[in-house]
């Protein structure tokens, strides 16, 4: 059997999650959505439906697909619904959305529910993306709370750059969020990750932490005390030397500067491990830190071996978990640690 895989804890993803809600007090949804960020968005739902107040996800087929798996918690659809014949799906499976933009409000008006909508008003405070802009927050406030068809509103917003500490603007988002929900009733939800981690101003009723459940940290400048939850490893297939001045793989990018032993491993770009990895990027083999030399292939990609004599066939890769940050791996490779989790694919996964 090919050695790919990734092996996702299940009790970090749970560390985790209590974590966050303890560092944020209130209530806190578990964002599960575009598969829990590649982690498999059913065995990560059950594993927290203990401690989970609710979920989040994109969209309505990523939350059919919880309900189908038998999870109850309140789910949120973060996007709302891209047409009315979805609200019915919406009712049926007792979701709540987010209502971010006119042509939604206008669809809940003319819907006709047996049982009013749970909606999140979604505030536009700086990052000009979703949202009603702040002087159209108590309007949009008011025709949800006038049209019979809505019995909870919650008020939320999103940040832009809340991994930045240094940086203003998450501070001026909350404070135009404030500005435009004063003397507007409902629960409050503002943190994302980052802000659950660096924002006590952002702080209230809900948060909503994605990738900190993961134990990727926003802001790992900080130690927060989180646990990486998937490890994606595998196996050295093939050793090989190479003398000084050699090529090694596609466009010979990695020249032997020293006689250098090359660690063959099962893991490619067809996996999920980004090819734009440069030499260098660390990987871990048998638990001692490496680098990996040449260019990334969709099936294979090579590590430098020469300074671990004891490794060979057979020796254990991490390519990011416990021993490797996939921080570290998304960083060399000019992406974030959300984009190399959401893609990994075709590789085993195991869940303990
Ligand atoms: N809330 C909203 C509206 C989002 O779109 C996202 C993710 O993009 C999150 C929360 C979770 O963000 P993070 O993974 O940075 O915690």
């Amino acid at each position: 059997m090919r050695p790919a895989r990734a092996l996702v804890d299940l009790d970090a993803l749970r560390h985790n999650y209590r974590l966050a809600r303890s560092r944020h007090g209130g209530q806190a949804l578990a964002v599960v959505k575009a598969n829990a960020y590649g982690h498999g968005a059913v065995r990560c739902a059950h594993a927290l439906a203990g401690d989970a107040d609710g979920f989040a996800v994109a969209c309505l087929e990523e939350a059919q697909e919880l309900r189908a798996a038998g999870i109850t918690a309140p789910i949120l659809l973060l996007e709302g619904v891209f047409e009315a014949g979805e609200l019915d799906a919406v009712e049926r499976d007792s979701l709540w959305m987010v209502v971010h933009h006119p042509e939604q409000l206008r669809m809940i008006e003319q819907a006709r529910p047996a049982r009013p909508y749970t909606v999140w008003l979604k505030v536009n405070s700086g990052m000009n993306r979703a949202g009603f802009a702040p002087e159209a927050a108590a309007a949009a406030w008011q025709r949800l709370n006038d049209c019979g068809k809505v019995d909870e509103i919650t008020l939320m917003t999103h940040f832009a750059r809340a991994d930045e500490p240094q940086v203003i603007s998450t501070a001026t988002q909350i404070a135009r969020f404030d500005a435009a929900t004063a003397g507007l009733p409902g629960a409050r939800s503002l943190a994302n990750s980052a802000g659950v981690l660096g924002w006590p101003g952002a702080h209230r009723d809900w948060a909503r932490p994605g990738i900190l459940l993961y134990g990727a940290d926003p802001m790992p400048a900080a130690d927060n005390g989180l646990q990486p939850v998937m490890t994606l490893e595998s196996r050295v297939m093939a050793v090989r030397e190479l003398d000084v001045g050699e090529p090694l793989g596609y466009g010979a990018r990695f020249h032997a500067e020293r006689p250098t032993r090359v660690g063959l491993v099962a893991m490619g770009y067809a996996d999920g491990y980004p090819r734009s990895a440069p030499d260098g990027t660390p990987v871990s083999v048998d638990g001692q830190p490496t680098r990996l030399i040449g260019r990334v292939s969709m099936d294979m990609l090579t590590v430098d071996l020469t300074e671990l004599p004891a490794a060979g066939l057979g020796s254990r890769v991490e390519l990011w978990g416990r021993e490797v940050s996939v921080n570290e791996v998304a960083k060399r490779a000019g992406t974030i640690a959300y984009e190399l989790l959401c893609n990994v694919k075709r590789v085993r996964f195991e869940y303990r």
